[in-house]
């Protein structure tokens, strides 16, 4: 789905250079990679504050153990993501309420979390999914009239830029109360392991996101809060000081892929490809069709077989997952989510596609429907 390889390629003069500079240094923990990295970051994003942490699951956790949400508490979110975001919520003993998502965007939908806000209602969690953003507006009302977080699930839309009615523009994850990203290789930051952030503009909120991250630990060996151990390396961090130097060129590489895949399917009567919305740049973290009347896993392994790597992002919702299975929900309550889950697939996105590549993907996918 992604050519790290080549990617590397390109740039492995300087990465090599600032690898090697670490080992030297030996300052493989809370070097200073990782203070000037997150620096970088708040620059990039306009964002006050930016902690490092160990991955985008972590940084989920620590941002709802900051906000100090306590078991019983209700925070929303939809069906249709990749588990992190329910799965941190289930594990701090707080009780996801799912909703569904929008059939143009897959994203949640604004009308189903107000109808979702109820008294023990503390926080929503919009996912930026596939590299769009959430439309925040409407949620930033609902947070504002309930009293209610706002926590951005991040993972797939860093750099993206959500634009608000008046034509204020805001780097996606720095609009809600707090903001999480992953560093995970496939995202569209990546580094070459593990890593994550939170952002925040709130300096009471990041000095205890600071001090989770770090066992509760203000001062060494005393612990005021129960925290975790989450720490961004600092080999990671001076790979990903290189890699957002590039971040826009990338975004603007996948969405000229994006773009051909656009034009390949046009006004294909049973495809339909991602739409652009108004209020958010399209970083293209996955490009993604819905195509009616289709056997996703008869169309991934036909593509395999040309070596073309296709997934189904995500085939089961949330909802129906033997671990989240709950009384509240059945199957047929998030008909969207559901239809979704049974209709996507998501073809290769990366920076390094090339012509010969887009119209070999293309020509298979069109050439499968034509005998399906
Ligand atoms: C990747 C991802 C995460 C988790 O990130 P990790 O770094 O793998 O822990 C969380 N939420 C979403 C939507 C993701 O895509």
């Amino acid at each position: 789905m992604v050519d790290l390889k080549s990617q590397y390629d390109k740039i492995q003069q300087e990465i090599d250079t600032a690898v090697i500079d670490v080992i030297r240094s030996t300052q493989y923990i809370n070097g200073s990679e990782v203070k000037n990295f997150q620096h970088d970051l708040e620059n990039y994003l306009n964002v006050k504050h930016v902690i490092p942490c160990a991955n985008g699951t972590d940084a989920l956790q620590v941002a709802m153990m900051g906000l100090d949400l306590k078991p019983g508490d209700e925070v929303i979110t939809t069906s249709f993501t990749f588990v992190a975001t329910v799965e941190v919520i289930a594990l701090l003993g707080l009780t996801p309420v799912l909703v569904d998502v929008l059939p143009d965007t897959f994203n949640i939908d604004p009308e189903s979390v107000r109808k979702a806000i109820t008294s023990k209602t503390k926080a929503i969690v919009p996912v930026h999914l596939f590299g769009q953003c959430v439309d925040m507006e409407p949620l930033m009302e609902m947070g504002k009239e309930h009293n209610l977080y706002i926590i951005e699930d991040n993972a797939q839309a860093i750099g993206a830029d959500y634009i608000f009615k008046d034509g204020t523009r805001k780097k996606a994850g720095t609009i809600g109360t707090v903001g999480c990203t992953s560093f995970f290789p496939s995202k569209n930051l990546g580094c070459y392991g593990d890593g994550g952030a939170i952002f925040t503009n709130d300096d009471e909120l990041a000095q205890r996101l600071r001090v989770i991250v770090n066992h509760g630990m203000e001062v060494r060996y005393y612990h005021d809060s129960i925290g975790v151990n989450s720490r961004l390396d600092s080999i990671q961090a001076a790979i990903l000081r290189i890699k957002l130097r590039k971040l826009d060129e990338y975004a603007a590489a996948r969405r000229k892929a994006a773009c051909y895949y656009d034009r390949a399917f046009a006004n294909h009567p049973r495809i339909k490809t991602p739409v652009r919305s108004k209020f958010s740049s399209h970083v293209f973290h996955q490009y993604t069709l819905v195509i009616e009347n289709l056997d996703q896993f008869a169309l991934q392994k036909f593509m395999g077989e040309r070596d073309i790597p296709a997934m189904i992002y995500y085939p089961v919702p949330m909802h129906m997952q033997k671990a989240y299975i709950d009384p509240r929900y059945k199957e047929g309550d998030f008909p969207v989510t559901e239809m979704l889950s049974k209709s996507v697939i998501s073809l290769p996105m990366h920076t390094e596609l090339d012509e010969e590549q887009l119209k070999y993907i293309t020509e298979s996918v069109l050439e499968f429907l034509g005998q399906n």
